[in-house]
């Protein structure tokens, strides 16, 4: 994609959304952090059903703390690999407390210190509660990235550091919130739907879903294309 695909890319996805959000429900920094370790590998509906409860109850590091890990484990045991992650989110408070005056530090390697908290959940803290222009590639950009063509990579690094210098400037604030609604939206992993798909004429991806009228007629790829995942049988 040359620099006016990628400036029309952004316009058009800006045009349909212009104020993108993260779809999960927090009111501080704070809330979001724990929101954020929470919904490794889970969906964020998952994670605000848990918090719609948890912070009511508990919205500071202190208050965490005091309901333990046992305590905290009540509130989101419906939520994937819960026990690890009650653990961290209280060793985080914890050290929120003795570290940083129970405040969540703006910065990566203060954030990244944190347990539970690896470089995509730092991107997400820093862009979405400090308006840092940083890229959280997680598996929908990680796709959209590399059939597009916006910013193909074998590894997540490799996409987050291309994103990074090929979205236009004006874009990079809200990019990866577009990046994110879009691929789980519309460029879904198993079947993108590329007849509804705003960007459709400047993406690269050679497997394109037909439209029902039987419009363009895509091949099923022998192997799963980069930026999907395995098949299984
Ligand atoms: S045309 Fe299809 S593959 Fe390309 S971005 Fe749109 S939905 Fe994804």
């Amino acid at each position: 994609m040359n620099p006016s695909q990628r400036q029309a890319f952004f316009e058009r996805l800006r045009a349909l959304n212009p104020h993108p959000k993260t779809e999960l429900e927090y009111s501080t920094p704070f809330e979001l952090l724990v929101a954020v370790i929470l919904s490794a590998q889970a969906t964020d509906k998952s994670v605000n059903l848990a918090t719609r409860r948890l912070f009511p109850v508990a919205c500071t590091p202190q208050a965490i703390l005091d309901l333990g890990v046992e305590g905290l484990s009540g509130y989101v045991r419906s939520i994937g690999l819960y026990q690890g992650k009650a653990r961290n989110i209280v060793a985080t408070c914890r050290i929120l407390l003795e570290q940083h005056g129970g405040e969540v530090p703006a910065d990566r390697p203060r954030l990244e210190a944190l347990p539970g908290v690896g470089r995509k959940t730092a991107n997400v803290i820093l862009n979405t509660a400090f308006g840092q222009p940083t890229m959280a590639v997680d598996t929908h950009i990680f796709r959209v990235a590399n059939r597009t063509g916006l910013a193909p990579g074998k590894t997540v690094r490799e996409v987050e550091e291309r994103l990074l210098k090929r979205v236009p400037t004006e874009f990079l604030q809200d990019a990866h919130h577009w990046l994110i609604l879009h691929g789980r939206y519309v460029c879904k992993a198993r079947r993108p739907d590329c007849a509804a798909c705003p960007v459709a004429d400047l993406c690269r991806y050679r497997h394109k879903t037909p439209a029902p009228d039987g419009g363009a007629r895509a091949q099923r790829p022998a192997r799963p294309p980069r930026g999907e995942p395995p098949r299984r049988r």
